[in-house]
């Protein structure tokens, strides 16, 4: 019997069953590794080690009291490891995500009211009989936080008898009541009420991939509700799954599917305790979690019976996993939905070219939303010409830019300043030599960060203090700040107007979902006047107040030569302006830019997506780019230089040549140096119809494995750094 385990393995290890119990495969298993104990999945897939040695065998200790990893999901875990060139194990292991699903949670004590009156009734105390009067039994800090009171009212009220306290099974304690369909939603209008009719004839009728896009503010949430509302009628037992980009638009999310379905979905994300993970996995296993709302990792819940797939902001980059199994969650929820043979839909009002392709070939259906709900106008678009404006050095805004802010802030409206660089300054320099800041053995850049004070990278958690001396010249207080990041240009802005209520938004100001929750609050009860903000404000989030928006450095994400850079910034910049003008008033977006006429600008002040998408086509297809060939990335990393570039050397000398792809490489990386590692990459670029997996796996089988060298295989890449 084979036992896959949660480790950096691609096989599973033969072990013998135990006597007293039958095993199936999915169920989770201890077995002994070594001298440890571990947790495994008996696993019936392809990948296997060659039988052991029946007299070796080492013997399965038990089976854990979990339902077992269902076969969709074994075969879904085997899919994305073939695809991703990952460890079969490593895949697994987002699949049993948590160490707390083994620690089953020690029954909890809740209370419920008994029916007997206080014998003095008080503010305090009649919150507590309000809310478990109408919801179920809670727990003493639960009902604490919910009404507001001490401990000590929950306790005495149980000492006169009006709460008694229960034993519950502490994993139902995150179940919320299913979400009910037959609660009414919005009156939709015409053009929504087809695009749902769409999605919904195509419930219960297998696999297909439909692509809901529509203009931002067009009701897409409205329009996929419907679509989850058909589905858990069609059948009882129906689960749906919603995946987010951004663990800031969950909370979001949340409340308007309670608001529609009168319930909360379960969530999953990064942000969730051990006890609440369990329970959604639970939940998930069980079917008792018809709709899961979640991060990308919840593609690998165990789900029993998933009857939509429902992907949001699909052109999301945050969609791709860059950290140990490199992968692509849209893409991986096409082949989910294609397991579980059920429909999916992806949403956004700016596809992905990809996905456009596939639209364009009648490989996916396009479900199109062409206009604002309630005759909200798409906001107007005008460029200004950095080249022509008298910006004062080290300002970041144009004179124009601050009269319109200057006049929505008097009129009372909202703004919002969109810069996509977090922290104070991309860079520290010296003033005397010119050099910037760098920390020893590393590549990747040092950011300023809290008003100037400190170097922090973004790709590892050090920092350190801004240096008094510069380490190359040895000048000294010449070290300056060089570029805007959102702090500065929150400081310009406050200058500039000092009654205004100014806040930032961004990755290290706003960290879990509630934060961002409350953050959004604040725009949305205009409790601020000018919002700054990284690409954590462009996305989904609908602010009625908000009339003007201000892109400050719309030429950013253009510069690097990355293959997607263009239609990136098309997307962003679009997602960013559509936040404007989303209500009654009409919306205004001034885009800074120091090339007006690149083709990214003209499609924005134009308004011609279709047009912008169709030269981008072409010219990916002219150059055989994704999506009209395959890309895959091998990045070599090792603690010595010489090491990695001997392997990259020797796997060259191995390259495989072919009419039908190229490897191009090695080279060093863009950050050649990252964590302490050196690296280096080849790129392989291929025909579509070449099979690059079985390439690369045939490639890398002929050159020995060196243990100082890492390589990592990354299919469909998405950041060449
Ligand atoms: P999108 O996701 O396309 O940007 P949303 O679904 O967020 O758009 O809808 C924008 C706003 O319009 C939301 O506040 C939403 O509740 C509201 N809305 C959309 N459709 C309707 C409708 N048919 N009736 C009432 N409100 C609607």
């Amino acid at each position: 019997m084979r036992v896959l385990l949660p480790l950096g393995l691609d096989l599973a290890y033969d072990y013998r069953p135990p006597p007293e119990i039958a095993l199936q495969p999915g169920d989770v298993v201890e077995v002994p590794l070594g001298t440890k104990r571990r947790v495994g999945v008996v696993w019936d897939g392809e990948s296997g080690a060659p039988p052991a040695d029946p007299d070796k065998l080492r013997t399965v200790h038990e089976k854990l009291p979990l339902p077992p990893l269902p076969a969709t999901t074994r075969r879904f875990i085997d899919w994305v490891a073939r695809y991703t060139m990952a460890p079969l194990g490593s895949v697994l292991r987002m699949g049993i995500a948590t160490p707390a699903l083994f620690q089953p949670s020690r029954p909890a004590i809740a209370y419920a009211l008994t029916g007997a009156e206080p014998e003095r009734m008080t503010g305090a105390r009649q919150r507590v009989m309000d809310l478990l009067r109408d919801g179920p039994p809670r727990s003493l800090s639960d009902i604490a936080e919910a009404a507001a009171v001490s401990d000590g009212v929950i306790r005495g009220l149980a000492e006169q008898g009006v709460l008694e306290a229960i034993e519950s099974d502490p994993d139902a304690g995150f179940l919320e009541p299913p979400p009910d369909p037959e609660t009414p939603g919005p009156v939709l209008s015409q053009a929504q009420a087809d695009a749902a009719a769409q999605l919904k004839a195509h419930i219960d009728g297998g696999y297909a991939t439909l692509v809901l896009e529509g203009v931002t503010g067009s009701g897409k949430t409205e329009v996929y509700f419907e679509a989850i509302a058909e589905a858990l009628r069609s059948d009882p037992e129906a689960q749906v799954l919603v995946l987010l980009p951004e663990i800031a638009l969950t909370q979001a999310v949340l409340d308007r599917f309670e608001a529609r379905f009168g319930a909360r979905p379960m969530s999953w994300h990064s942000d969730l305790t051990g006890r609440a993970r369990r329970a959604a996995w639970l939940g998930a296993a069980s079917g008792a979690a018809r709709v899961v709302v979640g991060a990308r990792s919840a593609l690998f819940l165990p789900f029993r019976s998933l009857a939509l797939v429902v992907v949001d902001e699909e052109h999301d980059p945050a969609y791709k996993q860059e950290e140990q199994v490199i992968y692509h969650a849209r893409d991986m929820a096409v082949v989910r939905a294609s397991l579980m043979k059920c429909p999916i839909v992806l949403v956004s009002a700016t596809p992905s070219l990809e996905t456009m392709v596939n639209c364009w070939t009648g490989k996916y259906h396009r479900v199109h939303l062409p206009v604002r709900h309630g005759g909200a106008t798409l906001p107007e678009i005008t460029a200004i010409d950095m080249r022509r404006e008298d910006t004062q050095r080290g300002r970041w805004i144009s004179p124009r830019l601050e009269a319109d802010l200057r006049a929505n802030v008097e009129a009372g409206e909202q703004s919002l300043l969109f810069l996509n660089r977090r922290g104070y300054a991309p860079a520290a320099i010296c003033k005397a030599c010119g050099t910037r800041v760098m920390r020893d053995n590393c590549s990747a850049p040092l950011v300023v960060h809290r008003f100037g004070n400190r170097l922090q990278c973004h790709h590892c958690d050090f920092s350190m203090p801004m240096p008094k001396v510069c380490a190359k010249c040895g000048a000294e207080g010449m070290i300056v700040a060089y570029g805007p990041g959102v702090e500065r240009l929150a400081e310009e802005v406050e200058a500039m107007f000092p009654e205004a209520r100014v806040a930032i938004m961004a990755s290290d100001t706003v960290r879990t979902a509630r934060e961002a929750q409350a953050f959004i609050d604040r725009i949305e009860k205009h409790q601020l006047d000018i919002v700054i903000g990284t690409q954590l404000v462009t996305k989904g989030h609908h602010f009625p107040m908000l009339t003007l928006v201000g892109i400050v450095d719309a030429d950013l994400g253009l510069s690097g030569g990355d293959l997607r850079a263009g239609e990136r910034t098309y997307q962003q910049l679009w997602q960013v302006a559509g936040r404007a003008g989303r209500a009654e008033r009409p919306g205004r977006v001034l885009v800074q830019t120091y090339m007006p006429e690149h083709p990214v600008m003209q499609a924005l002040i134009s308004g011609d997506g279709p047009g912008f998408y169709r030269n981008e086509a072409a010219e990916r297809e002219a150059a055989g780019w994704p999506p009209y060939g395959r890309l895959a990335a091998l990045i070599l990393s090792g603690p010595n230089e010489a090491d990695v570039v001997a392997h990259a050397r020797a796997l060259a000398s191995r390259a495989p040549r072919g009419a039908d792809f190229t490897v191009l490489g090695p080279a060093p990386a863009p950050y050649v140096r990252l964590r302490g590692r050196f690296r280096h990459r080849f790129l392989v670029r291929a025909r579509r119809n070449i099979d690059i997996q079985g390439l690369i796996r045939a490639w890398l089988g002929q050159v020995p494995e060196k243990s100082s060298v890492r390589v990592a295989v990354d299919i469909d890449p998405y950041s060449f750094l």
